[in-house]
């Protein structure tokens, strides 16, 4: 259920709500808008009739949520959320761009990509330090020391770091290197590992799984809130389809759809989407187009010779001449692109 309290109500009248809710067997979850709180609370619908606390003092409406995610509803913040890291604000006018190869491979690497993504007007770099591989015999990322090499780098060219948290075991090495924690496709049920993400304060990119539902997204974002991480960002990598052309089937609409139905940002990850590079600026000019806060795109200097990903990687001019398309159809839908 949500209690949507009134304009300037008092943080006495706010907290009674609070207790009663609280008294009843609910879990409260707060969002504080610029004019209005918003309380919503997970617990035992059946005993709650919204008459009962629309009479109390400082409350303003009151309804129950019959979907089956209450706080990444839009409705719980219609706002929107803004994630912000440092200065770079996700979910806001600006469309962020994140950029990198896919594995973190070497120093090298990592400090070419950095400078050229960052010139081109990315703010995060990514790059996998812990691969999920669908072959155990393929290359498994670098561990550690490869995000220590993505850390030094980001520094020296004032980025941000996305990187992938496979399992719950790794959360506390990549909180310590990366400023926001990315859940692959393949973990998007991982509930376990989700629900440590909750205790976590940490920024989590969480990508739709490959056979994943929407609402399944939703729900898997919802394990993490449940937990009171409210910083989650959404990313549409694709889904699959009986469709053999591309790697997998770039659901744009679903980029629409999760925006109509949450307050949290949405991205688009054209790369894994579409899987070859000659359709990946398309499919990303189509993210910002349809609405999308953000990008994930892979980006490698020496494609032909990447360790994984090579063939769905962007040449670094490719990237940037793409880039300067994207601020075009971001100003077209009343949005930017620094740079
Ligand atoms: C990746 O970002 O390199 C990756 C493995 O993505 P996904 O989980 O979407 O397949
Ligand atoms: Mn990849």
């Amino acid at each position: 259920m949500l209690v949507v309290m009134q304009e300037g109500a008092p943080e006495s009248q706010v907290q009674n709500v609070i207790d009663r809710l609280v008294m009843m067997g609910f879990t409260v979850h707060r969002s504080t808008g610029v004019t209005h709180t918003v309380l919503g609370g997970v617990g035992p619908l059946e005993t709650f009739d919204p008459a009962e606390f629309e009479v109390l003092d400082g409350v303003q409406e009151c309804h129950r949520i019959v979907s089956p995610y209450k706080l990444a509803n839009k409705r719980f913040r219609p706002q929107g959320t803004v994630i912000e890291i440092g200065s770079v604000k996700i979910g806001g006018p600006e469309v962020i761009v994140m950029a990198g190869p896919c594995s973190v491979e070497s120093e090298e690497q990592i400090e070419i990509t950095a400078s050229l993504v960052a010139k081109a007007g990315a703010k995060v770099i990514r790059g996998g330090a812990f691969k999920p591989r669908s072959s155990p015999y393929s290359f498994q990322g670098m561990g550690e020391a490869g995000l220590k090499v993505l850390r030094a780098a980001a520094d020296r060219n004032g980025l941000l770091v996305v990187s992938e948290v496979m399992d719950r075991s790794q959360i506390a090495l990549l909180t310590e290197y990366s400023d926001i924690l990315q859940v692959g496709a393949r973990n998007m049920q991982n509930f376990n590992l989700l629900r440590d993400l909750g205790l976590s304060r940490k920024p989590v990119l969480l990508k739709r799984g490959i056979a994943a539902t929407i609402e399944e997204l939703l729900l898997s974002a919802e394990y993490i809130m449940s937990g009171g991480n409210y910083q989650v960002i959404l990313c549409e990598r694709g889904i699959r389809t009986f469709e053999t052309a591309t790697r997998n089937t770039m659901d744009i609409s679903a980029i629409p759809v999760l925006k109509q139905l949450t307050h949290l940002p949405v991205i688009g990850d054209p790369s894994h989407g579409v899987g070859k590079r000659t359709l990946v600026p398309a499919m990303a000019r189509a993210t910002v187009a349809a609405g999308g806060d953000g990008l994930i795109i892979e980006v490698h200097h020496d494609p032909d010779h990447a360790l994984s990903d090579g063939a769905q990687s962007l040449f670094p001019e490719q990237f940037a001449e793409l880039m300067g398309q994207l601020r075009l159809i971001a100003s077209a839908v009343g949005r930017s692109i620094a740079g």
